[in-house]
């Protein structure tokens, strides 16, 4: 179902990413063998995946595992690095060639491709030719911040099927727009999302969060509103993401997608602050976090982040407290956030709760909180 969203927590990058496509029912999905099937991860540049920029390449390897064990020959993992990288780089350091020769996939270099002109509702766009003519292709972006669209998944990854020479005129007509005209054109038949450890804020990575999740869409539109509900945005706010539903691309309306949760939370959660970079530090000393889930904590970061951004995040305010280490708490502990904490006077549920909701209570509470001191 095109509503659907798949979620999966854990470690075990490879096996999560299988996993997913199996209980998705890709490989019925894509039916014949003989079908070409794309593969697009994110390598904008030789970045390691630790830093919030690029595909996991476990999760590659779990595609190419799963559709290699299905009977499915004509694989083609594709990239195109971005302007000023060259995907020779980031091959090199994934090993892509040795990757894909296991799997018996090809890998082909987008600024090496050949191109063509294709009109996306109503936009020329040159495309290159090896995206163009497979029969199915599975999308892998990572879930991030971007600097100038605000949040950059599944939608903008398309980027970088494109020659250079298109990417720099994206960027002279604003990427909103011509984003969301390329995605009326190009596939996104299923989205692989690597929610492991996205940057917060930028593109090129350095920020990361962890959250060890991994996603599954087959709506790309859908895909990029989760993925601002789980960064403390709306939907409504990116405007390529906007565009590209009113352009027929898909729907941003999550109040009716179908969650399947495939597992839950891992046990022995890990606390994701003792790893964080400078930006998430400072946000974490606003937590107090007792054995908390990454994506809980994760979604908890991306909240505070948004306050920051907003002027909201006071100084002094009541513990923000998070984790399986308060269930049973009881009392006027602190602000609790997600449903370990019920037991606070002051809570909000969800297991975990998004960030946009996180967002929007914290707000709230933290108002309440300094008219009262005030
Ligand atoms: S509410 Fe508790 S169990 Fe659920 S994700 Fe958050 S920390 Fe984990």
């Amino acid at each position: 179902m095109k509503n659907e969203i798949f979620i999966i927590h854990g470690t075990d990058y490879r096996n999560m990413a299988e996993r997913i496509l199996k209980e998705a029912g890709v490989a019925e999905k894509i039916g014949d063998k003989e079908k070409t099937v794309g593969i697009k991860p994110n390598y904008l540049a030789a970045i390691d995946p630790s830093l919030g920029a690029t595909t996991h390449p476990e999760l590659l390897e779990g595609v190419l595992k799963y559709l290699s064990e299905n009977g499915f020959t004509k694989l083609v993992v594709m990239e195109g690095a971005w302007v000023g990288a060259r995907t020779a780089d980031a091959v090199r350091l994934f090993k892509l060639d040795q990757l894909c020769g296991r799997y018996g996939a090809k890998f082909a270099d987008m600024q090496n491709d050949t191109s063509e002109v294709c009109d996306c509702a109503g936009m020329d766009i040159k495309i290159c030719s090896t995206a163009l003519h497979v029969d199915y292709m599975i999308n892998m972006p990572v879930l991030k911040g971007h600097c100038q669209t605000t949040v950059t998944c599944a939608l903008k990854n398309n980027k970088g099927i494109i020659p250079n020479s298109e990417k720099r005129r994206f960027h002279t007509m604003g990427l909103h727009r011509p984003i969301a005209h390329l995605n009326t054109k190009v596939r996104n038949d299923f989205i692989l999302v690597d929610n492991i450890c996205g940057d917060l804020d930028f593109e090129e990575g350095g920020t990361p969060v962890q959250m060890d999740r991994v996603l599954g869409f087959f709506d790309p539109v859908l895909c990029d509103s989760f993925v601002c509900e789980t960064m403390g945005y709306q939907a409504k706010d990116v405007e390529y993401i906007r565009l590209a539903e009113d352009l027929g691309v898909g729907s941003t309306d999550l109040s009716h997608a179908v969650i399947r949760e495939l597992n839950s939370a891992p046990d022995g959660a890990v606390n994701p602050a003792g790893r964080s970079p400078r930006k998430t530090a400072r946000l974490s000393a606003h937590v107090k976090a007792d054995n908390a889930c990454s994506a809980c904590y994760g979604m908890l970061i991306h909240a505070l982040a948004r306050m920051e951004e907003n002027g909201s995040l006071t100084k002094d305010h009541p513990p923000i407290c998070i984790g399986q280490g308060y269930k049973g708490k009881t009392g006027d502990i602190g602000i609790g956030i997600g449903a370990c904490t019920k037991g606070f006077a002051h809570h909000l549920p969800g297991c975990p709760p998004r960030g946009a909701k996180i967002l929007e209570f914290l707000e709230k509470v933290l108002q309440a909180s300094s008219r009262k001191s005030s």
